[in-house]
């Protein structure tokens, strides 16, 4: 037998040693059907798998990506930290740099500690909340995901909503004894909650931007309504920016909706695509965080050079003048292209967009909850990412996935995504 070098034997082998081939779960292709593809290589607004072929990417690898794939000022400063030293356990000049700039840019983060992933971000949040206000009880929202830690892996989102799990097999009924979880878009729930239960609240954690089960773009008054109810009953309010940080502005979602979140978290973007994520927010509740305070939080990795230079490098490129001006035209540039598409082959959609993030969902009107999302419509988007991949454009490959413009993708790139989705509905409309 001749020996393949191709994305299909390599995924082949990942099957053999990996299960479901995949570090995690979404990237296995389920929710679509098919075969993942193996990347080999990322070039702005492109990857390229085994073997050769291209796509445009419109995943970023989840929303990391906002500057493209390999950008240059990024790599470079990977590379030079890199050869001075991997990792040190110790205190580092990028990380010092990385936390100012932080700190710099989101006013309502005034101390920040450096993790290795936006699970991590938001389970330690949760701790040091729970261990400020003496107090166990924490609120989450249908179709939020805040990553898999046990406390949290309830109703929350694209992976878990694809596999009908509502929670996880693994998780015991007492990790989640003390998770609340309410559907989003009312208050009415969230009021009954805070009048019942609202001196035992530690925490509301949201997603002031929910984009991992679609994009289920909510009211400024309902989060500032939100707000209002954790201030009177002393209870905090985390703001999981693991996603809309850096992304939906310079100040993320907080300065999207003027928001003043006691805790945030940050992932993807802040590491500039290296393995690292943080939380932030109020010195006075840090002070309650080891080594200053009683609660208990480490990592050998945290705060890792490599890491922290590329999240500066990140940082510092976003600062570019008219930079999400431009990430915005962009965006609104696709919205318009992808709308006329569905109008032109009478295909029933919408597009849900905020600057650079975006979610093609075949119902209308826009769902604004997790319980709004129509099966059928995410049965349907299979059958478009099918379309769209075997023509050169790489969705997010699951319904519930938001989908993600980047610096690199210019002008030509938006104009050949839209012909991809016209030509891909089409199909869709004459199978129909
Ligand atoms: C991705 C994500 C997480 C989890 O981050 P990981 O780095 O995958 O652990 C948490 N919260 C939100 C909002 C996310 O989008």
């Amino acid at each position: 037998m001749i020996p393949r070098n191709d994305s299909a034997a390599f995924f082949a082998r990942a099957l053999r040693v990996m299960p479901g081939g995949v570090s995690s779960p979404v990237r296995a292709f389920r929710a679509v059907g098919g075969e993942p593809l193996v990347f080999e290589r990322g070039v702005g607004a492109y990857v390229q798998v085994v073997g050769g072929q291209c796509w445009i990417d419109l995943c970023g690898s989840w929303g990391v990506g906002i500057l493209g794939h390999a950008p240059e000022e990024v790599v470079a400063a990977v590379q030079e930290t890199a050869a001075r030293g991997l990792s040190f356990g110790a205190p580092c000049v990028p990380e010092v740099e990385l936390a100012e700039a932080i700190v710099e840019r989101l006013p309502h983060v005034e101390k920040v500690r450096f993790v290795s992933s936006g699970t991590e971000a938001v389970m330690s949040a949760v701790r040091l909340a729970r261990g400020f206000t003496r107090r166990n009880l924490i609120v989450k929202f249908e179709g939020c995901y805040h990553g898999h830690s046990d406390a949290l892996l309830v109703k929350g989102g694209s992976g878990l909503a694809t596999f009908g799990n509502p929670s996880s097999a693994g998780v015991p009924a007492s990790a989640v004894a003390d998770t609340v979880v309410l559907p989003l878009d009312d208050e009415g729930a969230v009021d009954e909650l805070f009048q019942g239960r609202g001196a035992s609240i530690a925490a509301v954690v949201i997603e002031p931007v929910p984009a991992n089960a679609g994009l289920l773009l909510q009211r400024r008054e309902y989060l500032h309504a939100l707000q209002r109810s954790c201030r009177e009953a002393g209870a905090l309010l985390i703001l999981d920016e693991v996603i809309s940080g850096f992304r939906v502005g310079p100040r993320g979602a907080a300065g999207l909706y003027d928001l003043e979140p006691d805790l945030t978290t940050l992932g993807k973007i802040v590491g500039g695509g290296m393995p690292l994520a943080a939380f932030g927010g109020k010195a006075e509740i840090f002070e309650c965080l080891a080594p200053q305070g009683p609660v208990y939080q480490a990592g050998t990795l945290s705060g890792n050079p490599v890491a922290t230079a590329a999240g500066l490098a990140t940082l510092r490129a976003l600062d570019r003048p008219g930079l999400y001006e431009e990430l915005e035209r962009r965006g609104a540039r696709l919205e318009a292209g992808l709308r006329a598409a569905c109008t032109r082959h009478g295909i029933e959609a919408t597009v849900v967009r905020l600057g650079s993030v975006f979610w093609l969902v075949f119902q209308a009107p826009a769902p604004r909850a997790f319980h709004a999302i129509e099966p059928e419509g995410i049965e349907r988007f299979a059958t478009f990412h099918k379309a769209c991949l075997e023509k050169g454009l790489y969705w997010p490959p699951s319904g519930y996935e938001v989908a993600f413009l980047s610096v690199a993708h210019g002008e030509e790139v938006v104009r050949e995504v839209v012909r991809i989705v016209d030509e891909s509905l089409g199909e869709l409309a004459g199978a129909a």
